[in-house]
């Protein structure tokens, strides 16, 4: 049987209807309720436009200084 809530992996017991990380996921929301949870992981893993182009700055500069990158040589700067 498929776990209810991933769709993906199979149940821990017979019995069950969660899979191992599912599992966790519940107990976690059982002990510090579902919508903190929820909360969290909006904040944690949801980046917002402003943030992904943060990011996206962060990448290029790390980019362009990467100094192991060899620029290729074309015919006419060879000869
Ligand atoms: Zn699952």
């Amino acid at each position: 049987m498929v776990c209810v809530l991933c769709e993906k992996k199979s149940v821990e017991n017979w019995f069950g209807s969660f899979c191992a990380e599912c599992r966790q996921l519940k107990n976690l929301g059982n002990v510090y309720g579902f919508e903190r949870v929820l909360d969290i992981l909006k904040k944690c893993c949801i980046r917002d436009t402003n943030q992904l182009e943060k990011k996206i700055d962060v990448h290029k500069k790390t980019v362009v200084s990467d100094e192991s990158y060899i620029t290729p040589k074309t015919r006419s700067k060879a000869i």
